[in-house]
């Protein structure tokens, strides 16, 4: 079995990495940790400072 290419996502506009979706973290009690329950369409790029399109990549 080969590994998956690792991909990055990236701004549409700025192509700045430091982008980040919208969520849901939903408490864990037998991990006693919030994991991750529901994850939503809504991406925003801080550098751009507002909403924007997430773009995919190759991160090789
Ligand atoms: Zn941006």
């Amino acid at each position: 079995m080969s590994q998956p290419e690792p991909i990055t996502f990236v701004c549409a506009s700025c192509a700045s990495s430091s982008v980040t979706r919208e969520a849901w973290a939903a408490w864990d009690v037998a991990a006693q940790r919030w994991s991750l329950a529901e994850l939503f369409d809504y991406a925003f790029c801080h550098r751009c400072h507002r909403r924007i399109v997430i773009e995919t990549r190759r991160a090789g």
